[in-house]
């Protein structure tokens, strides 16, 4: 059996390597030589919660993150995320800083909205997202928490690093989790939807330190209450046991490959594909050079005739999911860590060819 027979550069759910799938496919039907499946063991049994528990410990090790911080898997996506974050830590008569660095930043600044003050410290909207906006330099320490998103996946924009900060810091790190070496500990909080780097649409990461766990609103309801969350280990209702055993599968391919050697290979496929992009006439970056994201590497073509045109040559070598966000236009291929080498070659051989045959 094969991978995928097309090169995926979809924006999420996206390609996943294939060792992955392979044993993914392999647990639907035998679950580790139990004779049972995945999709039916119960989730509260053994089986499932040494899944959890391993998951768990990874992510920590991964992060280097200690015992002060609790890992969990929620359901809901990003979005829900949007809103748990306010309705955990923020009231009606107090703020949180945001930071508005594209699509996703502004959709959990309007979320927070419904709950409480939220104070835009730094946006780059007005010029429609193609760089970072710059990082404040001073936040006032009366904030409840900072909020930004650190690689933004339709304009195409990835923060460089985590800054320390002196409010609490929430990150959004969906589409970049894992991807590069990050100081996870500058972070009160941060949450990652699996559907990129870490596995499946289904379950989302939330990593939140215990001292900030403790600031939690009394009085929520259960399922939108972190503490609960943590306190019953993601298992107050029935949890995606099948995405969270993917994620699980993930995060061991990412220890054994080393998150050093997945940056390695993520900054020289995006150097590659960057620098064709340069390079080839017919095309050109969406975004200023020094906010360019690893991740997801949005471009333009010449012409919309032409793009039209190249997205239908893509199409005819077996390349898909390199159209632009529908609020974007034009191009964006994502370069997760499941993306080989070998497939930016390829893109980039494919957009040397469009251009020799007169584009
Ligand atoms: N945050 C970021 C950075 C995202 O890229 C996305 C989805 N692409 C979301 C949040 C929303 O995730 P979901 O669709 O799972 O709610």
């Amino acid at each position: 059996m094969k991978q995928e027979q097309v090169l995926n550069f979809n924006a999420g759910p996206s390609a996943l390597p294939e060792a992955v799938l392979q044993q993914a496919a392999e647990a639907i039907i035998n679950y580790n030589n139990t004779g049972l499946s995945i999709l039916s063991i119960p989730h509260r049994g053994d089986l499932f919660v040494a899944i959890l528990e391993e998951s768990k410990a990874l992510v920590k090790e991964l992060c280097g993150l200690s015992d002060d911080y609790e890992v969990m898997w929620l359901q809901g996506g990003g979005r829900l995320q949007f809103c748990m974050v306010p309705m955990n830590f923020l009231r009606q008569n107090e703020t949180a800083g945001y930071i508005d660095s594209g699509h996703w930043a502004a959709e959990a600044i309007d979320a927070a909205k419904h709950y409480g003050t939220t104070g835009v410290l730094a946006s780059s909207r007005e010029d429609n997202y193609t760089h970072l906006p710059q990082w404040p330099e001073s936040v006032d320490k009366g904030l409840r928490y900072l909020h930004f998103t650190t690689n933004n996946t339709i304009y195409g924009t990835q923060w460089p690093s985590i800054p320390a900060s002196d409010v609490p810091l929430v990150a959004d790190m969906s589409s970049d989790i894992f991807s590069m070496q990050r100081d996870y500990t500058n972070c009160a909080m941060f949450y990652a939807v699996a559907q990129k780097n870490l596995g499946a649409a289904g379950n989302t990461l939330v990593v939140v330190r215990k001292d900030f766990l403790e600031r939690v609103h009394p009085g929520l309801p259960p399922m939108l209450d972190y503490k609960v969350h943590a306190e019953k280990n993601s298992l107050l209702n029935t949890p995606p046991v099948f995405g969270i055993y993917v994620s699980l599968l993930m995060l061991r391919w990412i220890k054994e490959k080393t998150i050093a050697v997945i940056e390695k290979e993520n900054r020289a496929k995006a150097a590659m594909l960057y620098a064709e992009i340069e390079r080839n006439a017919l095309f050109h970056a969406a975004v200023d050079a020094d906010s360019r994201s690893l991740m997801n590497v949005v471009f333009h073509g010449r012409s919309k005739e032409m793009e039209k045109q190249f997205l239908e040559c893509c199409a005819g070598r077996g390349i898909v999911g390199i159209e632009g966000h529908r609020s974007v236009g034009a191009f964006r291929a994502s370069l997760y860590n499941g993306m080989p080498l070998a497939g930016v070659e390829k893109l980039v051989s494919v957009m040397h060819e469009f251009e020799q045959s007169g584009g």
